[in-house]
């Protein structure tokens, strides 16, 4: 079986170690690997990809939004959604999905139970294309309370209408001051991110106790945003968990087996920190 990822840049990718180690896990004769696609030969290699008989592929930045017009077919979520991570290639057809909002869920899922997300009042931080997939599977999922802040507070406004959500759609700068009345924060900005590692988008040192803060950066693996909200009393859970599972959706897709995820997140968060 052959897999891959495209992206441009690509080489800090964890998702040829993290695949190849399932397909190995689960007897699969197969290989990921990551290739890096400038926008320019994005056409071409898709191409490259359906004559050469591969059975899907991640697809990450900058190809998200981009690789749509060279799909044969599209799932409604990720139409919705104008993003694909993931294309699985069956009869020499291309469909794009995107598993990153129920990746989120999942990882989620390892911190609340489904009553307490369903209950929970939740504030998202972005409105970028992260936030639209989490938002939509929260939703989806049940979710009744979610709250939408934005630096661009009137995308924030816009994604809380498209998705008729009960909550509000507002500036950064409000959510600082509202958040002690939410049970979930969740960060989808790229604020805080490997190199700018000492900003946050805001000062969770405010939080609830015993709420929880989720970020879906990664690396680092502790961002100052889930640092703040631990010295307030919240509980954290970084991006390593929406990653792991994000993947496992596209490999249940290819494969049709269901990969172990629990200890691959502590595979990747060990190979993080000797990096
Ligand atoms: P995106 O579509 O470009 O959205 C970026 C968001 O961040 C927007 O809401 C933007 O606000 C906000 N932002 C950027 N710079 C900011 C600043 N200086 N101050 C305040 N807000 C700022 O990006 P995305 O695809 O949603 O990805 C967002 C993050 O999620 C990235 O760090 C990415 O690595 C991470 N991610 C992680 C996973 C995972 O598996 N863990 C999966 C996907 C993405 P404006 O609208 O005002 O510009």
């Amino acid at each position: 079986m052959k897999l891959a990822v495209i992206g441009y840049p690509i080489r800090h990718s964890k998702s040829p170690f993290m695949h190849n180690i399932w397909m190995n896990e689960l007897n699969i004769d197969g290989q990921y690997e990551a290739i890096e696609v400038s926008p320019d030969q994005l056409e071409q290699q898709i191409h490259f990809f359906k004559e050469n008989n591969y059975t899907g592929f991640n697809v990450t930045i900058p190809h998200k939004e981009n690789v749509i017009q060279h799909l044969d077919d599209i799932d409604e979520a990720a139409k919705d959604l104008g993003a694909v991570n993931t294309v699985l290639i069956k009869n020499g057809k291309c469909t794009g999905y995107n598993t990153d909002g129920n990746g989120f869920l999942q990882s989620l899922l390892t911190k609340r139970s489904e009553a307490e997300i369903r209950q929970a009042r939740i504030l998202i931080l972005g409105a970028g294309g992260a936030a639209k997939g989490i938002t939509g599977s929260l939703k989806s999922f049940g979710a009744s309370q979610i709250s939408i802040a934005n630096r661009t507070s009137a995308k924030a406004v816009s994604l809380v209408d498209a998705l008729g959500l009960t909550g509000e759609g507002m500036d950064l700068s409000k959510a600082q001051n509202q958040l002690q009345d939410y049970d979930i924060v969740i960060n989808t900005t790229s604020v805080g991110m490997f190199p700018h590692i000492h900003q946050l988008p805001i000062d969770t040192s405010f939080m609830k106790k015993g709420a929880l803060a989720a970020d879906i950066i990664y690396n680092p693996l502790r961002t100052q945003f889930l640092l703040k909200a631990e010295s307030a009393g919240a509980d954290s859970l970084n991006g390593i968990g929406m990653f792991v599972f994000q993947g496992a959706l596209a490999f249940e897709m290819w494969t049709s087996r269901k990969p172990e995820a629990a200890e691959m997140i502590i595979k990747i968060t060990d190979k993080m920190k000797q990096e």
